[in-house]
């Protein structure tokens, strides 16, 4: 159950001066409206740009500029192994191996990379696994895959849907299904934080029940990475992907990236092929003959966009700054103190459709506006507050724990207060 917290104003100045975090705000971009900074939600769809980023992407405009392809070996940060930089990083953040991680592509693209190797249909089992509330494109990647190896989407992609009258899945009644239909079941591939919902799922136990029932459990970190702390390794998940561009930070579009567990990377699997995936020791021997790098690379294809890169590069540095432990500790405590004003000043106008358990959720409120509240986007933002919305009536709202305040999220319901009432 969550704390409940006094409502005024002062009590929010506090929770900031005793925030071990408020310094990271000012390495942050915080859009301002009429001279003031925003209430900025939206971290869940595009970050805030770190204040290093133009410096970094200037740098690579200025060596590109002096020494063009010379940059390669003798630029500051030399563009042949650039991609090597965010190898630790991206380990640390998803708790993987530094051979298991690598940092390419957009999200939906290596979702189909990895799918091209890890979903291998059989006559008895071929059937998907997703989530009913899955984001569009991983519905419409999923169904592909299954009309790529000539399977009927109708009768392959099994969508996971709450109980009646609930909104949140439960760890256990997918466990369930694993159980008694996962002979037919070739692949589990579901978000690990629900881009609606906001519910973080149980991904230790799923990927055990998933394996048990001898299917490939691939994970869509998109709301997860950044958000969460993850151990993907010892998780023995399959595989995974996220983008960069929501909790990471890294502007839109951004460089997506890839998870896949060690005990594939020599595995006998198939998949498409690149120079960028060909072991570095014989790349630019300039072959025909494909040698894959034993590691995640092996799934890349092309040269890294260098300038694409550069972001990723800033807001890494700033999580490995804080940790994504600390992080968590400051989710929780921001994410409750939103839930807490909601529920005393907001009373039946809001509901939430976020499992209350700070331990099912990450650092998003998904919020029912149950009074009819036209334009009510419109109308926070002509107050100073950046929320999302979706059809027909859902707020997300992402007290993101390194640029948002606590003041901020008090502002915000007491904006939405005013709205619904
Ligand atoms: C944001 C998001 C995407 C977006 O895919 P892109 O390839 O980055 O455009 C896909 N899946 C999920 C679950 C997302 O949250």
């Amino acid at each position: 159950m969550t704390t409940t917290h006094p409502t005024d104003e002062s009590h929010a100045f506090a929770l900031d001066a005793d925030d071990p975090l408020a310094q990271y705000r000012e390495r942050f971009h915080i859009p301002h409206k009429d001279g003031k900074p925003v209430v900025y939600l939206t971290g869940n769809s595009l970050g805030c740009q770190p204040k290093d980023v133009r410096r970094l992407v200037e740098q690579e405009l200025d060596d590109w500029a002096t020494l063009a392809v010379n940059a390669h070996f003798e630029g500051r940060d030399p563009w042949k192994d650039y991609h090597e930089q965010f190898r630790e990083p991206l380990a640390r953040l998803v708790g993987a191996k530094t051979t298991e991680v690598v940092a390419m592509n957009s999200l939906t693209v290596n979702l189909h990379l990895l799918m091209l190797s890890f979903y291998r249909p059989t006559r008895d089992r071929y059937k998907i696994v997703i989530e009913d509330h899955a984001f569009p494109s991983d519905s419409y990647a999923v169904g592909s895959q299954a009309t790529l190896h000539g399977y009927a989407i109708s009768d392959t992609v099994i969508r996971l849907k709450p109980r009646a009258g609930e909104h949140t899945l439960r760890t256990e009644d997918v466990c369930e299904l694993l159980r008694a239909d996962g002979d037919s079941i070739a692949l589990v591939m579901i978000g690990g934080v629900n881009y609606l919902t906001g519910q973080l799922m149980d991904m230790p136990t799923i990927t055990r029940a998933g394996h048990e029932a001898g299917c490939v459990v691939g994970w869509d970190l998109a709301h997860a990475a950044g958000n969460v702390p993850l151990q993907l390794h010892d998780w023995n998940a399959d595989f995974a992907a996220w983008c960069s561009y929501k909790y990471l930070n890294s502007g839109p579009g951004a460089i997506a990236g890839a998870f896949v567990h060690e005990r594939h990377h020599t595995a006998d699997l198939p998949r498409l092929a690149g120079w960028w995936g060909n072991d570095p020791e014989t790349r630019f021997k300039m072959q025909p003959g494909f040698e894959p790098v034993a590691s995640a690379d092996a799934w890349q294809l092309s040269n890294p966009p260098i300038l694409a890169m550069t972001p990723l590069k800033a807001s890494l540095a700033i999580f490995d700054e804080i940790g994504i432990e600390r992080l968590r500790e400051k989710a929780i405590k921001i994410t409750g103190y939103m839930e807490s004003l909601i529920r005393s000043r907001c009373g039946e106008a809001i509901s939430i459709l976020t499992p209350l358990d700070p331990n099912e959720r990450g650092s998003q409120l998904s919020l029912v506006v149950n009074t009819p509240t036209p334009r009510i986007r419109d109308r926070l933002e002509e107050r100073g507050v950046v929320a999302d919305f979706r059809e027909p009536n859902v707020i997300r709202a992402a007290p993101v724990p390194s640029y948002v305040s606590y003041h901020d999220v008090w502002r915000f319901v007491n904006t939405l207060a005013d709205l619904v009432s």
